[in-house]
């Protein structure tokens, strides 16, 4: 069993759309835990992040292993080596 994976794109400032299959979300970077807009995080204790806010903390501190991920080869070679 493999988790859909998550795309992350920057929005503006600490926001972030994360797309998770046919579902995209927003996240709010700029709280702690990141504040999302999917249910899990509506309703669950704001203690921990959700996946969705995971995903973006995780891009934060990897930039470009999560623009590996939404990148095509020949851009991701061009990023390598311009
Ligand atoms: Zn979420």
């Amino acid at each position: 069993m493999t988790a859909a994976s998550l795309v992350v794109r920057p929005l503006d400032g600490a926001r972030y759309a994360v797309t998770s299959g046919d579902h995209a979300y927003t996240v709010d970077a700029s709280n702690n835990p990141p504040a999302c807009s999917c249910e899990a995080y509506r309703y669950f204790p704001k203690a921990r992040p959700c996946k969705h806010g995971h995903a973006v903390l995780r891009y934060r501190a990897e930039p470009v292993a999560g623009l590996l991920d939404v990148l095509t080869e020949d851009a991701t070679l061009d990023l390598v080596d311009p």
